[in-house]
């Protein structure tokens, strides 16, 4: 099974130049959506040029809605850390995600347990998993399947490497995986990159993946993808650990598979 393994690219400038264009947008729009509307309610229901206002309006609005993703997107947002565990994370997380998420695509967790906390910010992290899953649901027509699986895991200088991830030692590995159309090589090298998207204008921003990006590097983290076409995708989220409940995950590890002396 031929894999690819892209690592997302730098963005801080970008997304910052891309919030300061926003906000100048946003100013622009004002007036033209104001006067819009008010032409609109001037022009009787058959007069022709009412369609034309509708468009205008139509495409005002739709500014709006996508610059306030981008400010969204490029505001740096103060973090509030505390000690998360992700699986508990996930199992609360797992009612909203349940009623949002189509029904004909089954959602599975498995929890690796014991599982050492993170230092997050949950309403953060419940946005990674929200766009992410939003994603996976686009990518799959009728049913499907959605799977979150956590683990332990201690990369090794290499992986940290190809990853760009900081620390080392213990890691929280958070992997979601779909079963949906899956990505080509080029597609997967570009998905994190701000208004790349292949949704077309009218459905997607390209801001989705960016701002998870964002997300994940603000807690030292690393996302990856590995996709193949008809088959699905995979995001997998590196977490550094915090070493509050490590001991006792480590002393239980070492319970449960002895090592050979
Ligand atoms: P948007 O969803 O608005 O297009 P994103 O940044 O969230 O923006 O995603 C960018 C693109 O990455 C999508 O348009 C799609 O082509 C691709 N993509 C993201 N997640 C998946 C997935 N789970 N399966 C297949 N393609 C995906």
């Amino acid at each position: 099974l031929e894999q690819q393994y892209r690592q997302a690219q730098k963005m801080e400038p970008v997304g910052r130049l891309a919030g300061g264009i926003a906000h100048d947008l946003n100013n622009l729009l004002a007036p033209i959506l104001g006067y819009s509307e008010l032409l609109a309610t001037d022009l009787t229901e058959n007069d022709p040029r009412r369609a034309a206002v509708e468009q205008i309006l139509y495409a005002g609005q739709r500014a709006r809605d996508l610059i306030r993703q981008l400010l969204a997107f490029s505001r740096k947002q103060t973090l509030t850390f505390r000690s998360i565990n992700i699986n508990e994370l996930l199992s609360q997380f797992h009612r909203l995600l349940r009623r949002t998420i189509r029904e004909d695509i089954q959602i599975n967790l498995h929890l690796a347990d014991p599982l050492p906390n993170i230092q997050g910010d949950t309403g953060q992290l419940e946005q990674v998993i929200l766009n992410l899953a939003v994603n996976a649901q686009d990518a799959m027509v009728g049913s499907g399947e959605l799977s979150f699986q956590t683990a332990l895991a201690v990369p090794d200088d290499a992986e940290r490497a190809e990853m760009d991830l900081g620390q080392a030692g213990p890691h929280v590995l958070l992997t979601i995986t779909d079963t949906g159309i899956g990505m080509d090589g080029d597609t997967c090298a570009q998905v994190f990159e701000p208004f790349f998207t292949t949704k077309g204008q009218h459905s997607g921003t390209g801001l989705g993946l960016s701002t998870v990006y964002g997300i994940i590097k603000q807690h030292k983290g690393a996302i990856g993808v590995t996709s193949k076409p008809g088959r699905g995708t995979t995001f997998t989220i590196h977490l550094p650990a915090t070493d509050r409940n490590l001991n006792q995950v480590e002393e239980e590890r070492e319970a449960s598979h002895p090592q050979v002396q």
